[in-house]
């Protein structure tokens, strides 16, 4: 055997794998292999201004590469069971919390401290929201802050690399089930491998389902969340988002019945476009440095669909939703809350007119033209019940920029431990379907590398 394990990916879920696999097996023989770049090397080529937008980079740098896709995110750890993934299905929610707060733990040891934890216990903002019919979801969210996030992944990296066999930009092309072992193909060599642990998150869903397909591990689809983003005053949430930073807030339709929530809150942000594979898609940043902060806040409005029969292509309808946008806008379109209830689109002389500046440059035009009536209605409705406990939401200068798209991965059927039927080949993170967050993913690492010393021998 080349290797006692093989880490497939270096997101949250790779990495808390390798780290818990170091500090309680130090004698197991381990590897990662990652298909970006080591941290430093991770660089996106938008500038501002020579260029502008995603020019569709071979290995995309915000996606890839150590610390996976939220390494240059302003890394919100929620630890919940509320939000994030369903790894409580499989490992129970008090075990789940215990390991999101040892995550928590040792980000803060390694560069975190200071970092404020925010929490909705206690608060009044829950009992406004119900009176309301919102329901605000309960979690504790560590805000790293985008510098934080890098300065511990910065520190993660530097004690892993010690004992760890990093392969950066290469990623697996093969994976391979052996007798009682695993044989991964890169583009350099072959290695084996007793146990093997497939972190490969959002980036490796192809080809994760196609190791599924070819090895004969069952999968199912999964939703994809189709809404847009929300742009305002910064003072009109400040009471959320000064107390709980981000606040998952969601909302019962009285039309159909349909759940819309708030996603991704970025208090003094800025708007940003996405292209993933091609398709443009919008989505949100924010920065603890007061030189990158803006005066406005925005955050995702989404409604999920989940298709299963005869259609279970949850996550191509999304993307024909978010091509129809582009068909007509270009890319991103942005259009006044104004606007799209008087039913005409938004124009650049409107826009310029309005008191919200918009952050991102976004095309002009008419979201009722891209999102389903449903869809559409929906955000609407909760666009005037968030108007109960923030008024001015429904303002007419609110900017919402469409489509944003959350796209999942299939699920891959695991065992309780995330285990596949293969013993010792381990799925986790993103890539699994079963988590969708920093902190879920984190957790799912630790997990499986507990289980893995359990069965080769170590501290457990
Ligand atoms: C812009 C942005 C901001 C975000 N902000 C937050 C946030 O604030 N809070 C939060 O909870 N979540 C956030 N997320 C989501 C969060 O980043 C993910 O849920 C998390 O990173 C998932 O971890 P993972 O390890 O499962 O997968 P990933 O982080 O996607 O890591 C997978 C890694 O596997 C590598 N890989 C893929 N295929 C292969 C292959 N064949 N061979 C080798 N390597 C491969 C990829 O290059 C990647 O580095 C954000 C995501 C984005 C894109």
């Amino acid at each position: 055997m080349d290797y006692d394990v093989i880490i497939i990916g270096a997101g949250p879920g790779g990495i808390y794998a390798a780290y818990e696999l170091m500090t309680r097996a130090p004698q197991l023989n381990v590897a990662v292999f990652e298909a970006g770049n080591t941290l430093d090397k991770r660089a996106c080529p938008i500038d501002g201004k020579r260029i502008k937008t995603c020019i569709g980079c071979k290995n995309c740098s915000i996606m890839s590469g150590f610390g996976g896709a939220g390494a240059f995110s302003d890394g919100k750890y929620n630890i919940t069971n509320d939000f994030g993934g369903n790894l409580f299905e499989y490992i129970g929610k008090d075990e789940a919390i215990r390991l999101m707060e040892y995550v928590d733990d040792i980000n803060l040891s390694h560069g975190g401290e200071g970092a404020r934890l925010y929490s909705t216990a206690n608060t009044t903002l829950k009992k406004t929201c119900l009176q309301h019919k919102l329901q605000l979801l309960d979690a504790s969210v560590r805000h790293l802050g985008t510098d934080r996030n890098l300065v511990v992944l910065t520190n993660l990296l530097a004690e892993l690399d010690k004992q760890i066999d990093f392969h950066f930009l290469e990623p697996v092309q093969r994976l391979e089930v052996l007798d009682g072992a695993y044989r991964v193909g890169t583009k350099k060599g072959t290695y084996t491998c007793r146990t093997c642990v497939v972190s490969v998150g959002r980036s490796g869903s192809a080809w994760m389902e196609g190791v599924c397909h070819e090895v004969g591990i069952p999968t199912t689809s999964n939703r994809v969340d189709i809404g847009v983003r929300v742009e305002l005053p910064a003072e009109l949430f400040s009471h959320l988002t000064d107390e709980l930073y981000e606040s998952k807030i969601v909302y019962r339709t009285e039309k159909f019945e349909d759940r819309v929530r708030t996603f991704c809150m970025n208090p003094h942000g800025s708007v940003v476009s996405e292209n993933t594979n091609g398709i443009v898609t919008v989505n949100g940043h924010s920065y603890e440095n007061p030189e990158l902060q803006t005066d406005y806040t925005n955050f995702a409005l989404l409604v999920s669909k989940h298709f299963s029969e005869p259609f279970k292509d949850s996550n191509g309808y999304g993307e024909s939703i978010a091509r129809l946008s582009n068909m007509l806008g270009g890319g991103v379109i942005v259009q006044r809350f104004g606007d799209l209830i008087r039913g005409r689109r938004s124009t650049h002389e409107r826009i310029t007119e309005s008191f919200v500046v918009p952050t991102l440059k976004a095309e002009p035009g008419d979201l009722s033209l891209v999102l389903p009536k449903r869809i559409l209605d929906g955000i609407i409705e909760m666009i005037y019940a968030l108007d109960k406990i923030a008024p001015g939401t429904a303002n007419d200068d609110t900017l919402l920029y469409g489509v944003e798209v959350k796209f999942y991965n299939m699920h891959v059927e695991l065992r309780p431990n995330l285990e596949t039927s293969y013993e010792g080949l381990y799925v986790i993170g993103d890539g699994s379907g079963v988590t969708h967050s920093l902190s879920h993913a984190s957790a799912s690492g630790v997990f499986v590398a507990r289980d893995i010393v359990a069965r080769m021998g170590g501290r457990s």
